[in-house]
């Protein structure tokens, strides 16, 4: 078997290969678990208005602790979930857990939009669109309350189905917003015409502004070119003090960061909101009742 010919490396290779294989295996059928047994839940991170200092928005992210692994990261179990077709579940999950805390917001007065992400998949089938816009009337959501959250590349794939699921949206006056701006292949130009209400600027032009002219002058670019459509921008990925004086002189208007808040609880945000104005009322933490 291992002859001179390299077939022992192959063997190594092919058997490196089968654990990674048995690895992305082991965690989808755990994931499964975690999605039918609310094994996951949420972080929401607030967006600030720079103008006002206000949280006007806050973003929701999936989060699964582990039983053996402890918290696995997004990155790693929504590749999973992409892969293995448990993204439409795992996304139905946070839709309507996402959509049930927005109700709760709602109903104390709270004045924010809440995010959430969207994978390619979901912007290929339509019965997910109109299970989301349906989900919003069961909870007696108003549309702006909910702002969809998709990628650049996502929506540039398939750029005809896509804007036919964003006129959906559109249609039920929820925001559109394009995530990780400036990583992808577009232009702005070509978001001409579509349904988007909000850029948000990819972290890796926002993180080293206070020390990067390029990414600086790359940011205000992608300001200036915005403004112009007419489009909300949100910097995210704001680590330090200098950055968001930069992009707030810049005429940024919102950011998201660890420098701001980090993704926190439900209840969390709750104070937060609160605290800055006293009219909402306190509620009981919401149970997320299947
Ligand atoms: P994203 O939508 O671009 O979310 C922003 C990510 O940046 C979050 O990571 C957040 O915790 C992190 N972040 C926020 N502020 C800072 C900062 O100042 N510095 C740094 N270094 N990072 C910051 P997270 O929660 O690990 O999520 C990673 C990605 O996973 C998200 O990127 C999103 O694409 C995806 N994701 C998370 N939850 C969901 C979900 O429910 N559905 C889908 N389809 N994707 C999700
Ligand atoms: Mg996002
Ligand atoms: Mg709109
Ligand atoms: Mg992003």
């Amino acid at each position: 078997e291992h002859g001179a010919d390299g077939s022992a490396e192959i063997a190594w290779f092919t058997s490196d290969l089968d654990s990674a294989a048995t690895e992305r295996l082991e965690l989808a059928s755990d994931l499964r678990r975690a999605i039918d047994n609310d094994g996951l839940s949420i972080a929401y991170q607030p967006k600030v208005n720079l103008k006002t200092g206000q949280i006007d928005g806050v973003e929701a992210l999936a989060r699964w602790a582990h039983p053996t692994r402890g918290y696995v990261s997004p990155a790693q179990f929504i590749d999973v979930a992409e892969r293995t077709g448990l993204i439409r579940p795992l996304t139905l999950w946070v839709v309507d857990s996402a959509i049930r805390q927005a109700a709760e917001w709602e109903k104390t007065g709270c004045d924010i939009s809440v995010a959430v992400n969207l994978s390619t998949v979901v912007m290929q089938e339509e019965s997910l669109a109109r299970h989301i816009i349906d989900r919003c009337r069961e909870h007696e959501v108003p549309g702006h309350r909910l702002t969809l959250e998709i990628t650049e590349s996502q929506m540039m794939g398939d750029l005809e189905r896509s804007s036919g699921i964003l006129a959906l949206f559109d249609a039920a006056g929820m925001r559109v917003s394009i995530d990780d701006f400036g990583t992808g292949y577009s232009s702005l130009a070509q978001l001409k015409g579509l349904p988007v209400d909000e850029v948000k600027i990819d972290r890796g032009f926002v993180t080293h502004l206070a020390r990067d002219a390029d990414d600086r002058a790359i940011t205000e670019a992608i300001l200036k070119m915005a403004k112009s459509l007419r489009l909300h921008v949100v910097a995210e990925g704001i680590e330090d003090q200098t950055s968001l004086d930069l992009l707030t002189a810049m005429g940024c208007d919102s950011g998201q960061g660890f420098h701001l808040h980090r993704p926190m609880s439900a209840e969390a945000v709750g104070v937060l909101l609160r605290r800055q104005d006293p009219s909402i009322p306190t509620v009981l933490p919401l149970r997320h009742a299947r």
